[in-house]
């Protein structure tokens, strides 16, 4: 399904048997089922992809940041229902954010930006650049392979997007940016910190799994760099949102 850009993107209502019409939000979420469209702040809606927002995708303003795996990109668009979605931009080039990229542009048909540093590596659908000599490499390489898409338009430091303004936080990716919006501190951060454990899908602050982080302490100046802005509120590529934000952020 093709929507013009920037129009309003609206998911067909699905048909009951017997006739009727019900539109896909009216169910009633069951057990295990990832939540709806959760709004943090003005302009700004954390779209949970699985159970316990371990996975998250956002709207900001009519740009869609981030798209989770092959798979999840592919349900995007139902998610995005009656939405006006103009534009798509990662915060880093992994496939846990850049897998689903291209089901969601080609069902969106909108363009889609990729911070600078990381920008071939999407065109080209590999992970970007891994540190070297782990064990795991092959693995790692075979679960890094994602399906390519053309880059529009490549993000830089200051650039607006969403009316939030790209902030460069590399590290965990060679060119992974942050969001930034100034008059209410509001931060979409990507993977410079996880924010919850893994082993007990718990809320916390935590830096992100060292296997796929390319460059650790240049990760951890990203983190000095970020607290530094005084965030009120922070939203992870994996946890729940963060608020208090500025008592809470450290450098892990
Ligand atoms: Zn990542």
């Amino acid at each position: 399904m093709r929507v013009r850009a920037g129009a309003v993107f609206r998911h067909p209502v699905p048909t009951r048997a017997g006739g009727g019409r019900r539109p896909v939000h009216s169910r009633r979420p069951r057990a295990g089922n990832v939540r709806c469209v959760i709004h943090v702040a003005e302009g700004l809606w954390q779209i949970p992809l699985a159970p316990r927002e371990s996975v998250n995708a956002y709207l900001l303003g009519d740009v869609l940041v981030d798209a989770g795996t092959k798979g999840m990109g592919k349900k995007l668009p139902g998610r995005l229902s009656g939405r006006t979605v103009s534009a798509h931009a990662l915060t880093h080039a992994h496939p846990d954010h850049a897998g689903g990229s291209k089901a969601v542009v080609d069902a969106l048909g909108i363009p889609f930006f990729a911070p600078e540093l990381d920008a071939d590596d999407a065109a080209a659908g590999h992970a970007a650049r891994q540190p070297e000599g782990t064990r795991l490499k092959g693995l790692r390489d075979a679960m890094g392979k994602f399906p390519a898409v053309n880059v529009a338009r490549r993000l830089r430091e200051g650039d607006e997007v969403g009316g939030f303004t790209v902030i460069d936080a590399p590290g965990h990716s060679p060119g992974q940016i942050a969001y930034w919006r100034e008059s209410d501190r509001v931060l979409v951060c990507g993977d410079v910190w996880f924010g919850m454990d893994f082993k007990t899908f718990k809320p916390t602050v935590r830096a992100p799994f060292d296997m796929v982080t390319y460059d650790i302490p240049q990760n951890r100046r990203s983190m000095q760099k970020l607290i530094d802005l005084k965030p009120d509120v922070v939203c992870f590529g994996h946890g729940p949102v963060l608020r208090d934000a500025s008592a809470k952020l450290r450098v892990v």
